[in-house]
Parts: C-alpha cells; sequence; structure tokens
C-alpha cells in the first residue's frame, strides 16, 4: 500500500517537502489556502548565504547548497545567481570567516575597488569586506514554478482547519472540504504552523513580525552586469545591520533592514511600518546611490522567530505528524525538505532538528 503524506502548505518548505516524499515514493496531497507560494516565500529574490553563527547550521548550508544545484540540474534552470554574496562590518565579516577555508566554499579578501566591482551600486565603502562567491541570489519565483510544477495536480486550494494525531497511527486532517486521516501530515503553513500546532496540542514559541524590504530599480534603467548580495553590519552608512539581493536580470535591487516589527506595538500613534519604510528609505539614499528612490516598491510580510535565535528553526513531533517552523528558511528549503521526508520515513524527527536542539542558537550551551 501506498503511504499517504499531507503536507499543509504550498511554499517553499513545503513545497519542498512535498517533492522530496514523492521521490521517495510517498503519495502526497499540498493543502494550500492562498495563492502557492503568496506567504513567506512571494516576492523576488532571497539571499542564499553559509553565513551563520550556529556551526551546525554552516553544515545545513553547506547541504542545502549542495541541494540547490541538484534542483538547478534538475529543473535545468539556475537558481542562485553567481554573483556571490559579500559581508562588510565586523560582525557580518565574523560569521563569514570562520568557515573561509572550508572547501566547498570560495570565500575571499576585497579591497574597496573590488567592492565596488562587485557591487557598483554601494556608496563608497573603505573598510574591509568579504565575498562568498558560492553563495548569491535565489531566484524565488523561478524556484517556486517549477516545485509548483513537480507537484502538479496533488496541491489542492484548501484551508486546513486542525490537524489530529491519532494514538492509533496516523492523522486526521479536516479541512474547509471535511475530514480525512493520512499515514502522515507534514506541516510547512508559515505563519498558520503554530496555529494549526496547538490544534494538535503542541505549543511552538514563534512570535510573528512584521518585516519589510523595499525593491528599487536602478537609475535611468541601467542593468549592472555584477551586483553581488550584501549583509552589512559596518554602520558606514548609518544601520547596524541590513542586507540587500538583486532580483533577477538586476535591474533592481532589495533592500532591508535586520529589523522586524511587533505590529501591536504601536507607540506615540505612529505606524511601526511606515517608521521602518522611512527607516528603510534613510539607508537606500545613504548606503545606495545608485537606486532610485522614487520607483521603490514596498513589500511586507509577517515572518515567524523563534526565540532562541533570529536564524532559529526547529521541527516539533506529535505522533505521525511533524511541524517545522522558523525563519529564514527559503536558502534551506531543498536541504529541510529532505530532512522532513527522511522524519516521515524514519517516523521521528531527524537528530538535531528538535526544539531542544535550538538549531540557530548563536553560543552553544554546554550539553
Ligand atoms: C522580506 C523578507 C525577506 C526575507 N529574506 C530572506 C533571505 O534573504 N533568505 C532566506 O533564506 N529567507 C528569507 N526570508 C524568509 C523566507 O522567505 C521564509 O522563511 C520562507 O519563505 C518560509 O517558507 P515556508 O514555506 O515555511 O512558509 P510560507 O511561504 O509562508 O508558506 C506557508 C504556506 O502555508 C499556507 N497556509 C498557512 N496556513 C494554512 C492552512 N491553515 N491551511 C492551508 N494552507 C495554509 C500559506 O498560505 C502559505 O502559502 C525572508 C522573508 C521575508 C518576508
Amino acid at each position: 500500500m501506498t503511504t499517504r503524506v499531507a503536507v499543509i502548505g504550498a511554499g517553499v518548505v513545503g513545497l519542498a517537502a512535498a517533492w522530496a516524499l514523492e521521490r521517495r515514493g510517498f503519495a502526497c496531497l499540498v493543502f494550500e489556502r492562498g495563492a502557492p507560494g503568496g506567504g513567506q516565500s512571494a516576492g523576488e529574490s532571497r539571499i542564499f548565504r553559509h553565513a551563520h553563527n550556529d556551526p551546525r547550521q554552516f553544515e545545513l548550508a553547506v547541504r542545502a547548497r549542495r541541494d540547490w544545484a541538484e534542483w538547478e540540474t534538475e529543473f535545468g534552470v539556475q537558481l542562485i545567481s553567481s554573483d556571490g554574496a559579500m559581508v562588510i562590518g565586523s560582525e557580518a565579516i565574523a560569521r563569514l570567516e570562520k568557515y573561509a577555508d572550508e572547501p566547498s566554499l570560495r570565500v575571499r579578501e576585497l579591497d574597496p575597488r573590488q567592492v565596488r566591482e562587485a557591487l557598483p551600486i554601494l556608496a563608497d565603502f573603505e573598510g574591509p569586506a568579504l565575498i562568498d562567491e558560492s553563495a548569491g541570489a535565489i531566484l524565488t519565483r523561478l524556484t517556486i514554478a517549477n516545485l509548483i510544477d513537480s507537484v502538479g495536480l496533488n496541491l489542492v486550494p484548501e484551508r486546513v482547519e486542525s490537524v489530529t494525531a491519532r494514538p492509533e497511527g496516523g492523522v486526521e486532517v479536516v479541512s474547509s472540504f471535511g475530514a480525512r486521516v493520512f499515514d502522515a501530515v507534514v506541516v510547512a503553513a508559515g505563519t498558520g504552523t503554530a496555529e494549526l500546532a496547538a490544534t494538535a496540542g503542541v505549543t511552538i514559541p514563534s512570535s510573528p513580525q512584521a518585516h519589510m524590504r523595499l525593491t528599487l530599480p536602478l537609475e535611468s534603467g541601467l542593468r549592472e552586469p555584477r551586483l553581488a548580495c550584501i549583509q552589512d553590519s559596518s554602520k558606514a552608512f548609518g544601520e547596524a545591520s541590513a542586507y540587500g539581493s538583486p532580483v533577477r536580470g538586476n535591474r533592481s535591487y532589495a533592500v532591508g533592514l535586520s529589523l522586524s516589527t511587533e505590529l501591536d506595538s504601536e507607540a506615540d500613534g505612529k505606524d511601526p511600518l511606515t517608521e521602518l519604510t522611512e527607516q528603510t528609505r534613510a539607508y537606500v539614499e545613504r548606503a545606495f546611490p545608485g537606486l532610485d528612490g522614487n520607483g521603490a516598491v514596498s513589500f511586507q510580510r509577517w515572518v515567524t522567530e523563534l526565540p532562541w535565535a533570529a536564524d532559529g528553526l526547529a521541527i516539533w513531533q506529535q505522533g505521525d505528524a511533524y511541524f517545522i517552523a522558523g525563519h529564514n528558511l527559503f536558502k534551506l528549503a531543498p536541504a529541510l525538505g529532505k530532512t522532513l521526508a527522511d522524519s516521515v520515513v524514519a517516523g521521528e524527527v531527524e537528530s538535531g532538528f528538535a526544539p531542544e536542539d535550538r538549531l540557530g542558537e548563536a553560543i552553544l550551551k554546554t550539553r
């Protein structure tokens, strides 16, 4: 008999899990309440980076980079740009330089002239810089489109109301269509995961935060042949932590501050998102004189951060149901899809991914 698995959520992680499950011979049904890829995974461009505070997450990124190459071969398209990911500022540099000698990475120092070559739209920067040329910008829409294509007809437009692991095995899924029982369930519902986990009696301590970034065209419609991603902790342009990544075709560039905001934290009557937008615009003016502020398009989504780290992620299990939560998951998606599929096969969460492992935590406690 074929094992039937329900995957809840057609974002990049759910689609990656469904594809990995199907390749392991499972029959999958993917539930999506809205547009596939329209949640946290929406929008053009994400940064793929190896640099992480937690060495375990670095290893996961190395695995993921191999898996991205596998997807590129199977889909027959390039999904990660070849322009690399640059870091400036001591904190961002420290995250990368400890892995600089890893054989699977291509990391090198840049002098100010090379910084300009790697990212010509950046204002003059004289400080130290590194680039990881095995990292780069993810072509998000192309990724989602290929994954949707591979999952095909098994994607159903249904909102899931509850997920209940049955003591005798299997999981009951109640959706807008009705109740069905599956052999196993993977919940990768982004902001909806904690709510669905609660219906199964699992508490996920994720706090939804509003995150925004601006996508800006290059001035006078120029197209630069090379635009690296950047992580900036230099404070040279007035912000402690910011990032940027090129959009497909290099005609525009997405810029965000590594800040999120709780929307209910409306102090003194000001809308925190408007303030965040203004702060981002001011940063763009200082750091990216080559971008056209008038053409800025704002992109905002709720993201789900776990309490132990900005990059934290974990998989919770209840019987045959698996729930994944975390932030900055796009770059890891192909590896996470395999991890979720392997967890279903083994009947338990892959070692290192349980909540008590606190994957992503900056400083490993003695344990
Ligand atoms: C502005 C921004 C910049 C980012 N930058 C980066 C970056 O540079 N690098 C990086 O790696 N990551 C980045 N991220 C994070 C990354 O995009 C997300 O972690 C990732 O896309 C999450 O994918 P997902 O599949 O888990 O969730 P989602 O894409 O949110 O997918 C979950 C899906 O589940 C569906 N769903 C929810 N509840 C239900 C329900 N009850 N029934 C049916 N369907 C349901 C939703 O509609 C949604 O489509 C960024 C995020 C944002 C917003």
